[in-house]
């Protein structure tokens, strides 16, 4: 017997209940963007990397560097992966840096990393898909809703055996980079922020869709390390994520990252931001 249950008589009233904002983010610690902005003007390019179609590549960025991420050749989304250099067991937390900032992240906003840590890693200083906004779909650009394309949902809904999925792409790249078994590398990726990727939640079904993106060669998305990072990205298998991922169908094109180095002094007093200041204990003691 299945249940359905029947609308109370007060249905519409609980539904007209105002929504409110979980985590409001005026104390959240504010970037000194100008700052970021200035010491990047005179910051001389140290060294780039191209990722291929399909494939995936490592960096590494200091702290008080910048990277760019470049949509070259064609519309192109990428699946970004950071984590502590240091220590990779601090990484990029997509899911709270979603409640602090919203469904998609532009120039302001941060990436913040895993518990305990819980501080920002990258700061994005600049945004050429800016002016997007929030479509008549919902949809928007650089999302942290979504987690990455992987062979295992791909094997789940279809049987398929494909091995080009962001998630394997991010792997081979970490474990060429680190001189570790995949399996060693693998448990390391972790859900991504979807650069230059549009998306969005059906509002009658909640359905996550994406859409084509509006990157265009040229268009790219600029960082400002906080902590020494250690970057992995993927060009995904779905091009600009018109139709279809976890395929060879897709027109896939790839994606330059280059990083620069400020002058000498130019970020002043700047230091890399402490750990979270939570003690702890967790109740005992
Ligand atoms: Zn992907």
């Amino acid at each position: 017997m299945t249940i359905s249950p029947e609308a109370p008589a007060d249905a519409d009233a609980r539904r007209a209940v105002k929504p409110v904002i979980c985590y409001p983010n005026d104390t959240l610690p504010v970037p000194n963007l100008p700052l970021y902005r200035q010491a990047r003007q005179a910051a001389v390019k140290t060294g780039e990397v191209l990722v291929q179609p399909r494939d995936a590549a490592c960096f590494e960025v200091p702290a008080g560097h910048f990277f760019r991420i470049t949509s070259v050749e064609g519309p192109q989304v990428g699946d970004l992966n950071l984590w502590n250099g240091a220590d990779l067991s601090e990484r990029f937390y997509s899911g709270k840096t979603r409640a602090l900032h919203g469904t998609h992240i532009t120039a302001g906003e941060r990436m913040w990393t895993s518990f305990p840590h819980l501080r920002p890693m990258a700061t994005i200083t600049e945004d050429t898909l800016g002016w997007y906004g929030i479509d008549p779909y919902g949809g928007s650009v650089h999302d942290v809703i979504g987690t990455r394309c992987d062979p295992y949902t791909g094997n789940l809904l279809a049987g398929s055996q494909y091995h080009h999925c962001c998630h394997s792409n991010l792997t081979r790249a970490l474990a060429g980079h680190l001189g570790l078994p995949l399996a060693e590398a693998e448990p390391h990726v972790h859900d991504v922020l979807n650069v230059f990727m549009c998306t969005g939640f059906t509002r009658d079904t909640g359905q996550y869709f994406m859409k084509a993106s509006p990157v265009r060669p040229g268009d790219f998305l600029e960082f400002f390390a906080e902590i020494g990072l250690l970057g992995a990205l993927s060009a995904c298998p779905g091009g600009d994520c018109s139709a279809e991922h976890s395929s060879d169908t897709a027109a896939c094109h790839p994606l330059l990252v280059e990083i620069f180095a400020p002058a000498k002094g130019a970020l002043g007093d700047w230091k890399s931001p402490p750990r979270n200041g939570y003690d702890r204990s967790h109740g005992i003691g």
